[in-house]
């Protein structure tokens, strides 16, 4: 048990940041000091920020993505082409896609990928609901942009099995080379996927 610095309310704080992604308990203290010194400029604002992210967050239940509203500013931009649906593991993978900007479809959020081992079965993910959105009509083409792991392919697999009653073409991210990218950097995997998925130059 290590000694107590200050009072449980800094505790408190100091303990919740070091349960946030990418901080360990030593950046938590950091964090924390550097909070309370600009209480007025960074932790009163943050405070107040967080205290209406809890009212108002909500996860899309058309396609699983976190927003303010539901259906979620995505489903509900008309600029978007409905008729393609971007299909991620997780919100994260959705923001990364949207960064690159390079496509203006729709999502779809997994929630995660199968994985037996862990208790993820179908009903585990949003498996049911984008097959429903695909039932409904007017969807031309999924892509799945799903991670390039064992679980993120046999969750690919299951997907296109799913859906290979409808009339939709289901697609995948190519695999291989990264922009930028010396190829005897590579490991062998990602230079055979690249090889296999060569393309007219
Ligand atoms: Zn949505």
């Amino acid at each position: 048990m290590s000694k107590r610095i200050a009072g449980p309310e800094i505790e408190r704080l100091i303990q919740l940041l070091a349960k946030v992604p990418g901080l360990g308990p030593r950046s938590a203290r950091r964090a924390a000091l550097h909070l309370i010194k600009k209480k007025e400029q960074l932790l009163a604002p943050l405070a107040a920020a967080m205290g209406e992210a809890v009212d108002k967050v909500r996860v899309c239940s058309t396609c699983g993505n976190v927003d303010t509203s539901d259906p979620c500013m995505i489903c509900t931009d008309p600029r978007r082409d409905p008729s393609t649906i971007i299909v991620v593991e997780d919100v994260s993978d959705l923001w990364a896609l949207e960064r690159a900007a390079a496509m203006n479809a729709r999502f779809h959020v997994l929630g995660g990928t199968l994985s037996p081992l862990d208790g993820v079965g179908p009903d585990q993910l949003t498996i049911k609901q984008l097959v429903t959105r695909v039932a409904e009509g007017g969807v031309s083409e999924i892509i799945l942009a799903v991670n390039a792991t064992v679980e993120g392919q046999t969750t690919a697999h299951y997907l296109t099995d799913q859906l290979s009653g409808f009339d939709v073409k289901v697609t995948r991210l190519a695999h291989g080379v990264p922009v930028g990218g010396e190829l005897d950097y590579l490991d062998e995997g990602t230079l055979a996927a690249a090889l296999k998925s060569r393309t007219a130059f």
